[in-house]
């Protein structure tokens, strides 16, 4: 496995590497969430890379970019251990050139949901992902259903901007509990670690009483609210039934539906979401 922190550098290698190519890009302090991706993009590509990138576009200024976690060692251990072939593990000054201007802004699918919580949020995400995608060139790359919106946003981006590459959404890994596997699950204390089996509880709650009939959109978010009111600890910003590929909040009956929320907990903020589909 070769590591590179250089872009001249990731070029030169990136060209020695079997086709197709799956991209995994990352932020870091790898779990078996973006382990699954690696498997996922080694099952199906010839060769594996890897980007490691606590990219400080996505974040805004009341969001604690310093102390997002970080274990470089023990990512790359785990890297090696999954036959990942390449990692780039750039500075802020290789992906954003002193005095760039430029920016991606997917509009309408950034805008709700998570867009709206954390203005400019996505104008990051699209931005980074559209500098990976060029640095790479990689025929697949990979991403989790965990973060929904960021792969609408990705699928759009990549699509508009006509660039050749192949977005595969990978399910959701999960703790025993359905707690959705997170690098910021590090921040919770032990009882706020109980407290968040809420969000997948709720969502799983919605999902059962829509499977037994029942359509009706507000009726599935009072669902996921009153399941979260029963836990202290949870603090819901948002729930949402949404159509999955436009993500516009629905009304009346719903045929298939993105089930999203964003709950506090303590200081963190969690996300989950689970699509549902008449059968
Ligand atoms: P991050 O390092 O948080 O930016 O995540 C990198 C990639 O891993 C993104 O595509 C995430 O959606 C994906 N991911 C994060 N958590 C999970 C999970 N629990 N299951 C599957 N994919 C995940």
């Amino acid at each position: 496995m070769k590591v590179v922190g250089c872009l001249e550098e990731l070029r030169v290698l990136r060209a020695g590497l079997a086709e197709p190519l799956g991209l995994v890009p990352t932020m870091g302090y790898l779990h078996a969430g973006h382990a699954s991706l690696v498997r996922r993009a080694r099952a199906e590509c010839a060769s594996v890379a890897v980007s490691i990138f606590v990219n400080p576009t996505q974040f805004s200024p009341r969001e604690d970019l310093a102390a997002y976690p970080r274990d470089l060692p023990r990512d790359l251990t785990l890297l090696e251990a999954e036959g990942v072939d390449l990692v780039w593990t750039p500075e802020v000054g290789d992906v954003y050139p002193a005095g760039d201007q430029t920016w991606v802004t997917v509009e309408g699918v950034s805008r709700g949901l998570e867009g709206e919580r954390r203005p400019g949020h996505f104008r990051g995400v699209a931005t980074v992902v559209a500098k990976l995608l060029h640095a790479f060139q990689p025929q697949r790359a990979y991403f989790g259903q965990k973060d929904a919106q960021q792969a609408v946003v990705i699928r759009r981006m990549a699509r508009d901007l006509l660039i050749p590459v192949e977005i595969v959404v990978c399910p959701t890994v999960r703790e025993a509990d359905g707690l959705a596997l997170s690098s910021r699950n590090s921040y919770l204390s032990a009882e706020e670690r109980k407290a968040a089996a809420v969000l997948y509880r709720a969502l799983s709650v919605a999902s059962g009483t829509f499977a037994s009939g029942e359509h009706e959109s507000e009726r599935l978010r009072q669902i996921m609210r009153s399941v979260l009111a029963g836990e202290p600890l949870a603090h819901p910003h948002y729930v949402s039934v949404a159509d999955p590929e436009t993500l516009e909040e629905l009304q009346g009956k719903v045929v298939q539906a993105l089930l999203s929320m964003a709950v506090g907990i303590g200081k963190t903020t969690l996300i989950d979401n689970l699509v549902i589909r008449e059968r």
